[in-house]
């Protein structure tokens, strides 16, 4: 499906498109940041390629960031696997990667900041506890929903010692963004969300803060990443407000799902790209590219050459 002509996520409202750049008049820095939970697919291929190709189409310096801040899911070997197959793919970085694992120094720091103004609480809530409360509350609860949570541990006084500590949103807390393709987003982070889990009980840093704290600290400018993310972009900034830090520009891409309407991933048993065989890799760049409505030209010389084509072609489409 074109990033043209898809349609919004029904729990957004959506606006009018944004200009590229919106908002931001630092020099870009982009970055591609994948989980390493297993090797590259066409899906994350996908993203990768469309965040290269946003970098490269505004002059703009392009990182990668190994998250594997939930290092209980990280697969052994994974990370080295992801930046071979972006190598062989041409998916070159500016500047040297780095792994959320050893950056958790800077988690603690920020996760202080909030502590010392406040926007933390301990949390002794289990999954189970919330569900009943929510149930009591008349909520239906679908498997592995992600829960809204009531609030119960917000005046409790609960240790932040060996607790889960969660954000106090305030009263208010409605935050608005503008994706370069699919217009303004609005969520209502009390009503959609819930004071949300910052460092989860075994004393691991959620993805949520440290994606921030990371996109400050590598002075992102430009967010390309997946529509399953979009949701996730909201607390986001809110987070960014609270640390005083500034908001990138975002761009959310449509995700590559298989017959079943499904995600590809690891867990939907997607295909990796093979970068032993030329073909693999080139076919998979072929159907990323066209994935993100860009032409279905095979690779007929040097993947270099073709990577330029396309660079060519995301600036027409974006730019014009
Ligand atoms: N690590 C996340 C993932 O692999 C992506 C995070 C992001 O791009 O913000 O889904």
């Amino acid at each position: 499906m074109s990033l043209m002509t898809r349609p919004s996520n029904p729990q957004f409202n959506q606006g009018t498109r944004s200009e590229i750049g919106h908002g931001v008049d630092r020099p870009y820095r982009g970055r591609f940041a994948p989980s390493p939970t297993g090797p590259l697919h066409l899906g994350s291929l996908a993203t990768a390629l469309g965040s290269w190709l946003d970098a490269r189409a505004h002059g703009g310096t392009w990182l990668v960031r190994i998250e594997d801040v939930d290092t209980p899911r990280s697969a052994p070997g994974a990370d080295r696997l992801i930046l071979d197959q972006l190598q062989a793919c041409g998916l070159e970085w500016d500047e040297a990667p780095v792994w959320q694992s050893q950056r958790t120094t800077h988690y603690q720091n920020a996760l202080e900041q909030l502590i010392t103004i406040d926007r933390i609480y301990g949390c002794q809530c289990s999954r189970k506890q919330i569900e009943e409360v929510l149930q009591k509350e008349g909520v239906l609860i679908k498997p592995n929903q992600e829960l809204i949570y009531p609030g119960v541990c917000r005046e409790r006084k609960v240790s932040i010692e060996n607790h889960a500590l969660r954000i106090r949103l305030p009263h208010e807390c409605q935050i608005s963004f503008t994706d370069r393709d699919l217009g303004k987003q609005t969520q209502d982070l009390n009503t959609q969300v819930g004071d949300f889990v910052l460092r989860r009980a075994d004393g691991l840093f959620t993805y949520q803060l440290a994606v921030v704290v990371d996109d400050h600290l590598q002075a992102i400018t430009h967010i390309v990443r997946g529509e399953d993310l979009l949701s996730n972009t909201s607390r986001q900034i809110h987070l960014q407000q609270c640390l005083g830090y500034q908001t990138p520009n975002y761009l959310h891409l449509p995700l590559v799902t298989n017959d079943a309407g499904e995600k590809l991933s690891k867990q939907t048993k997607a295909t990796a790209v093979d970068i032993t065989r030329t073909e693999s890799i080139r076919e998979n760049l072929c159907r990323a590219a066209n994935h993100l409505g860009l032409q279905n030209d095979p690779i007929s010389g040097s993947i270099t050459q073709w990577l330029n084509r396309k660079v060519q072609e995301w600036q027409e489409r974006h730019f014009m």
